[in-house]
């Protein structure tokens, strides 16, 4: 494709994504509630749309739409189309996952993978264990579509309201691996607190390049991907 066709795609589509300055304080208003829940919601990640639209303002509705709506085949995206499926029967919640932070001891939010999943990453969890004397943690496994949107709006607020950027960094739900239980994804936390950025400087990721496959983990989004999706060193998928 041309770069100035990619331009003229892009710009329509940021048209679409300029949001007012009312709308920005809705998007912050539901990331509030998200904060909240967490905190005091073991069921959270796996909300129901229908559930949590009992709380909701029409306002926030409208925002929350807009993004489950959104069809990206308006541009092109490039991720391989998943959909969208029930929660799985057979889900493990994990809770009390503790890591530490500067020294103080902090325990994770509660988690969720389906049972093959989460029997893999046990599996692989020993193996680790034994050479690392570390172990592996969940940040996100299993979340419904509704969870996968204020993750969504979490970053929105990240990227400072920049949809593009915020696209290239969180899938749409019916293409996200988080969503999907037959191609379940893991995004890693380690014990020592890192996730996300620096991730890729730990010996635990050093660990997964060589040996995630013996477990059936593969990296998803290596660096220097073509499907326009950042590198993402600590999120990996297991086939079941
Ligand atoms: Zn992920």
């Amino acid at each position: 494709m041309p770069w100035w066709c990619k331009l003229l795609w892009y710009n329509q589509l940021v048209k679409n994504w300029i949001l007012t300055e009312t709308e920005k304080k809705i998007v912050l208003s539901l990331v509030k509630k998200d904060e909240e829940e967490l905190k005091t919601n073991d069921k959270f990640a796996i909300i129901d749309s229908d559930t949590f639209y009992k709380s909701f303002s029409e306002d926030e509705k409208y925002i929350f739409e807009k993004y489950l709506n959104f069809n990206p085949q308006e541009i092109r995206y490039k991720l391989l189309y998943l959909g969208l499926e029930e929660m799985p029967r057979d889900i493990v919640k994990i809770k009390n996952q503790i890591y530490f932070l500067n020294g103080q001891k902090r325990i994770y939010y509660c988690q969720y993978l389906p049972k093959e999943t989460y029997l893999a990453y046990c599996k692989m969890n020993e193996s680790i264990q034994k050479k690392l004397h570390k172990k592996l943690l969940v940040s996100q496994g299993y979340h419904s579509p509704a969870r996968h949107a204020f993750i969504f709006f979490e970053n929105l607020i990240e990227y400072n309201f920049d949809f593009i950027k915020t696209v290239g960094r969180v899938c749409f739900p019916a293409y996200s691996e988080h969503v999907c239980s037959r191609k379940q994804a893991i995004d890693f936390l380690t014990q020592d607190g890192i996730k996300g950025e620096g991730f890729e400087k730990t010996r635990e990721y050093e660990w997964l390049k060589e040996n995630a496959n013996r477990f059936g983990f593969s990296e998803s989004y290596p660096k220097n991907n073509n499907l326009e999706i950042m590198w993402e060193p600590w999120h990996w998928h297991h086939e079941n």
